[in-house]
């Protein structure tokens, strides 16, 4: 592993970049701003590599951008209704940032911060473990949370993310990560072919809340079960597509919830040939087609990153848990201790 500088914040914090490698030359590059993946560098089916992920050449994008790019989400990620929620009926008013709604915890979210890096490669693969201690109240968010995050590049071009979390009062949590992939490594990704291991999904109200119902994907736009051009449907005549603007919903996975991950997404681009899988002990996973992008915002080298140019597969909870007692729960106790893991493995076909 690898650490270089990549700049100051505005306050004059210096951010570190932290690049592992694998036996292959797969590359991935992090920063403790944020947890933030910054880069991933993988091959097509002729072993030329290219960087597949949206992001910023130094800190300050990152540190003034809104769009996520490759972050750790946290405390809670994606939205909380009207920012509120309660605990063995204690409310709790979080910071809004989306609206009336809390989105990614708050308005300085895990993404906004600066986590403690170590390089706890020992004698395996490469691996980079960031702390961060979220303070009771921080966002609104109860309790003094202790989260962990173990990011290990192994051999089989697999980057595995670990997440572990430990309260000292009762919360809620959803911790996931924000890389926008283009396999292509530029235009758009309409064309690549997504699959998702998901009877249901989660439909959303106009301000993309979940309305509670868990919807079948069949016969809609929403099915992914066989693999399918991303463009194909985009377009369609259909309501949760246009209060998305696309794409932008929670896919309820079919694993068992073994504690073991499971295949919850696969993604392939048919000319080059890369091809990403997903996998995760997460019960849902957000696939967003970047539908907030616009050109505006200017990345890597100056690049403009237009609408659909990127996606992203949030392995998570689902959406305003804290609100829907009938989804899986996102509570977490004193003296219990969360895990999580998602795997994000390359190769081609
Ligand atoms: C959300 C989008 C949001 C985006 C921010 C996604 O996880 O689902 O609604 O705009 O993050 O980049």
């Amino acid at each position: 592993m690898t650490q270089q500088e990549f700049g100051k914040t505005a306050d004059g914090r210096a951010a570190s970049l932290y690049t592992l490698t694998n036996k292959h030359g797969v590359q991935v590059a992090i920063t403790n701003f944020g947890g933030t993946v910054v880069s991933i560098k993988i091959p097509d089916r002729q072993g030329n590599f290219v960087d597949v992920t949206h992001g910023y050449d130094d800190v300050g994008g990152y540190a003034g951008g809104k769009a996520y790019f490759g972050a750790t989400v946290g405390r809670y990620g994606n939205r909380i209704a009207h920012g509120e929620f309660a605990i063995d009926g204690v409310k709790y008013t979080l910071a809004k940032n989306d609206g009336d709604n809390t989105l990614h915890g708050g308005i300085i979210g895990f993404n906004k911060v600066f986590w403690d890096a170590k390089d706890v490669t020992g004698s395996g693969p490469a691996s980079l473990q960031l702390d961060y201690l979220s303070k009771d109240g921080e966002e609104g968010f109860p309790g003094n949370l202790r989260v962990r995050v173990v990011f290990t590049l192994t051999d089989a071009n697999e980057l595995k993310i670990v997440y572990s979390a430990t309260t000292d009062k009762k919360t809620v949590l959803n911790l996931t990560n924000h890389t926008y992939f283009n396999l292509a490594g530029s235009g758009t990704i309409l064309d690549e072919e997504l699959t998702l291991a998901a009877d249901k999904f989660t439909p959303v109200d106009k301000g993309l809340i979940p309305t509670g119902e868990l919807r079948p994907v069949a016969g809609t736009a929403f099915d992914f079960h066989k693999p399918t051009a991303i463009g194909s449907r985009i377009g369609n005549d259909e309501e949760q597509l246009k209060f998305g603007h696309g794409y932008d919903h929670n896919w309820v996975l079919d694993s068992p919830g073994s504690g073991k991950p499971t295949l919850a997404a696969t993604v392939v681009d048919p000319k080059s040939g890369r091809k990403l899988e997903v996998w995760t002990t997460e019960p849902g996973i957000q696939f967003y087609t970047g539908n907030f992008l616009d050109g505006s915002i200017h990345g890597k080298g100056g690049t403009p990153y237009v609408l659909r140019s990127a996606l992203c597969l949030e392995t998570q909870h689902f959406p305003d848990s804290p609100n829907h007692p009938s989804f899986p729960t996102t509570e977490l106790l004193p003296g219990a201790k969360f895990t999580s893991e998602t795997i994000f493995k390359f190769s081609t076909q």
